[in-house]
């Protein structure tokens, strides 16, 4: 297995791999996985990349699985990086870029971390696995289990659009709708978890998740020829991909993929759920649940991540930043994008480029910067959410 240790990101435990761990046993802290990147380095070089499949599996070295006969994938990641001079000119800047992830298997970015983490599920001997969801990290969960015969289970807040639940449901998992938001589904399917021996794949709750979210990073600096861009903005819900990209970015310097330089991180997050924002500008390590959490990007409606500590950190680390937007404002980036590029994204990528245009007029991006912004999803999926606010 290339994983050769699990380490705390808490506290100095650490674990061996090859058992079925969740949170450290100590203090209820993720876990990262860690490998011998000495040995990884030898073969996992730029031109080594060349021949390698159009997957985030390209990069196994890296990954949790080796045998690619054990991996449960749709060919999720290896998203393009698009340029958007378009939208670079309307927001008054000269280097905008898209990282597109609507073109995964079931429609977001959440297919990376499922991939990876239903994959690690069946090989450590799972037969049932189970999250709470905004939507779009169930129907990837139900897919990644109908890909490799699992049986998945789905707790969902009950205001979700029914596209999800069709789609969940077609892929053969149970979906249980919760009165509450995600951190209520999340405590019903904890519970059910324990009474059924189910492995849970909440957010950062199991350890490879975020090992398939962290590709992104890989991905960004493939892209740019083993650079990266001066800022990044994430549309922070539960944080992985920022957390992700953090990490991947660590393991490819010590590789000797890329330098020292580093992205400013930006975590984006609606004005009715901002508690990265707000403990961020606090300067607090951690961030409290936020109360009444709303917005219509529901992948942001999040009031409280498990790895807060994790996003604030790497987000002061990188001397960046992280920013609210209003619902109209989601709205207008979304409708931004579409019109600018010929993107239909995701609210949550909406959220971004409106971000993006708050930093630019608060000159916190400078014209020539090179900027990566996030769709983290497909806007199809979110008619339901938009309809009352287009
Ligand atoms: C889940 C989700 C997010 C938030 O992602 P995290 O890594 O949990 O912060 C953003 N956008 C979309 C479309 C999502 O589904
Ligand atoms: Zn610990």
């Amino acid at each position: 297995m290339p994983v050769i240790r699990l380490d705390c990101t808490k506290c100095d435990r650490t674990f061996a791999p090859g058992a079925v761990l969740n949170l450290c046993t100590s203090c209820s802290a993720p876990l990262f996985a860690r490998y011998d990147l000495e040995r990884a380095a030898k073969t996992l070089r730029p031109e080594a990349l060349a021949t390698r499949e159009r997957s985030m599996w390209r990069y196994h070295e890296v990954m949790p699985v080796e045998d690619p006969a054990q991996r449960l994938s749709l060919g999720e990641g290896y998203t393009p990086l698009l340029h958007a001079p378009r939208l670079s000119e309307w927001l008054g800047l000269k280097r905008v870029m898209v990282k597109d992830e609507g073109g995964n298997p079931t429609g977001s970015f959440k297919a990376r971390g499922l991939s990876a983490a239903v994959s690690m599920a069946k090989v450590l001997g799972a037969k049932a696995v189970c999250l709470p969801s905004a939507g779009n990290a169930g129907s990837a969960l139900a897919a990644y289990a109908a890909r490799g015969g699992l049986e998945a289970h789905v707790f969902v807040p009950k205001d979700i659009a029914s596209l999800f639940l069709m789609e969940t449901r077609a892929y053969g998992a149970h979906v249980e709708t919760v009165d509450g938001l995600i951190t209520d589904a999340g405590r019903v399917c904890a519970s059910l978890a324990r009474e059924h021996g189910w492995y849970e794949c909440a957010t950062l709750k199991e350890p490879y998740r975020v090992e398939g979210k962290k590709t992104m990073g890989y991905e960004l600096a493939e892209q740019l020829d083993w650079t990266l861009p001066d800022v990044i903005l994430y549309p922070t819900g539960g944080g992985t991909g920022l957390i992700g990209m953090w990490k991947a970015f660590e393991e490819m310097e010590t590789m000797g993929l890329i330098g020292s330089k580093r992205p400013r991180m930006v975590a984006v997050q609606a004005e009715g759920c901002a508690p990265i924002v707000k403990a961020h500008a606090e300067g607090q390590p951690d961030a409290p649940m936020w109360p009444g959490a709303t917005t219509h990007a529901h992948g942001l409606r999040v009031p409280k991540a498990l790895g807060d500590f994790l996003i604030l950190r790497a987000v002061k680390a990188s001397g960046g930043t992280a920013i609210s937007v209003t619902e109209e404002e989601i709205v207008q980036g979304t409708k931004e994008l579409a019109a600018s590029e010929g993107l239909f994204a995701a609210p949550e990528g909406g959220a971004c480029v409106a971000a993006l245009r708050k930093l630019q007029s608060a000159g916190q991006v400078a014209p020539d910067e090179s900027v990566v912004v996030f769709n983290t999803g497909t806007g199809f999926k979110y008619v339901e959410n938009m309809t009352p606010l287009w």
